[in-house]
Order: structure tokens, then C-alpha cells, then sequence
């Protein structure tokens, strides 16, 4: 691998994740190893690893990386979780996952997004993560509970499905806003109910979908 596209790696991980409070070392670690230029179109892999999103096609983006980190710190993930992914775009959060968790499940509605993931998955050998093309607000019932769920694109509420496929102990991390802003939310589920927490302001397309916005 080109070494320049290492050492912008190592870059963003300073500047952009550590300087700005990220400190779970298994999320500083994965940042450090995930080839996040391959993720993107050759046209955009030198801004690969900005400081913002990219277009990945079909109108979706790859998202910030500090979005990526900061959510996956939210998770609070060991190294035997099992995490479902809503919104596998790019792949590039659900590679950040794997990198960490014993397996990943991750869920596409847009066709070509699931194809393209799928076969650069196998090429980079991401062989912890199962790829399903379907409408993921109603979770994936199969594989539940999760030890943590992420949905990388903003729904208008909490679907209730998918705190209900969280095991006792899950984090379930949200953007839940408008279809403009949103608030990056987190919910972590024990005996007593579920426990909610806002961790600020974000900005995600859309959550389309039975139990999100409908299409359009
Ligand atoms: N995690 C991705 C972010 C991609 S953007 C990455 O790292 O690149 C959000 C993605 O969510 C888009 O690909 C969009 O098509 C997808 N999406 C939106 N609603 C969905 C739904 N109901 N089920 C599955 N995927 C959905």
C-alpha cells in the first residue's frame, strides 16, 4: 500500500480523532488500520482522508471520519460483540467495526451500494462481515440480539424494532432529528429499561424505510 496514503492515515487519526477527544484505543487502533481510500472512487481517494464526507454515488456520502469515531466509541465495543450495521454505504464504518468486533452485520437498501460493498469486502478480506440487501429499520431479526446496533443514516424517530433486538447491555446509536439535522443519540438497554443519552448535532442523509422517512 502507497505509504503516502499511510501517513495521511496517521494524520487524520492525530488531527482529527485524538485531538478531538477520541481515546478508546481500539477505535484509535482501527482508525490507524482501515484503508479508508479504498472505500472511495479513484477520482477522490487523495481527499480520502479529509476532514468531511464524500459522495460514494446514488446521492449517499461516506460519512466524516469523526463521525465514524465518535460513533464507534459510543458503542463501547469488546472484542466478542456482535454489531448490527443500518446503512452500509460506502462499507468503510462497517470495516472500522469489524476491525474491532467478532462479527459485523450490515444492511443496504440500495442495490448497487450492496454489490459494489460486498465484492470489496471479499477483495479486502473483511471476512467477519455478512452483507444482507434489504430495508434494515426493521433490524435483522436472524442474528438479534446485538450487542450493539448502529444506523449510519438519520430516522425521524427511534425505531422500537430495533431496541428490541439489542441483548441486555446493548448501545444502540442514532442520528434521530429532521431531514435536515439531527442529534446524534444513544440508548443503552438493561434490566431496568433503556437508558437514553444526546451526544450532539450531526448531519446524515436519510433513513428510508418502513419504520424512517418514506422515499422522496
Ligand atoms: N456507513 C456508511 C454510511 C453511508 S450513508 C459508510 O460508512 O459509508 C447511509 C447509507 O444508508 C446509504 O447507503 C443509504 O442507502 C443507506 N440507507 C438508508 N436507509 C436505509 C434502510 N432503511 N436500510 C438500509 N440502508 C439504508
Amino acid at each position: 500500500m502507497p505509504v503516502k496514503y499511510q501517513r495521511l492515515r496517521n494524520e487524520m487519526v492525530t488531527k482529527q480523532i485524538i485531538a478531538r477527544g477520541i481515546s478508546d484505543p481500539r477505535v484509535i487502533s482501527a482508525m490507524r488500520t482501515v484503508p479508508r481510500h479504498l472505500f472511495v472512487s479513484e477520482a477522490m481517494m487523495d481527499q480520502a482522508y479529509g476532514d468531511f464526507p464524500l459522495p460514494i454515488g446514488e446521492q449517499q456520502t461516506i460519512s466524516q471520519p469523526y463521525i465514524v469515531a465518535e460513533m464507534t466509541q459510543a458503542l463501547q465495543l469488546n472484542p466478542d460483540d456482535r454489531v448490527l450495521e443500518i446503512g452500509t454505504g460506502s462499507g468503510y464504518q462497517a470495516a472500522v467495526l469489524a476491525q474491532i468486533a467478532y462479527r459485523v452485520y450490515t444492511v443496504e437498501r440500495i442495490h448497487s451500494l450492496y454489490t459494489r460493498t460486498r465484492k470489496l469486502f471479499d477483495q479486502l478480506r473483511y471476512h467477519n462481515i455478512v452483507t444482507r440487501y434489504s430495508d434494515g429499520t426493521t433490524g435483522w431479526k436472524e442474528h438479534s440480539p446485538y450487542d450493539a446496533i448502529i444506523v449510519t443514516a438519520g430516522a425521524p424517530e427511534i425505531p422500537a424494532v430495533l431496541v428490541n433486538q439489542l441483548a441486555m447491555g446493548g448501545r444502540l446509536v442514532i442520528p434521530v432529528g429532521d431531514r435536515h439535522t439531527q442529534d446524534l443519540i444513544k440508548l443503552v438497554r438493561d434490566e431496568q429499561g433503556v437508558h437514553q443519552s444526546n451526544l450532539g448535532g450531526c448531519r446524515f442523509v436519510k433513513l428510508i424505510g418502513e419504520h424512517g422517512w418514506r422515499e422522496r
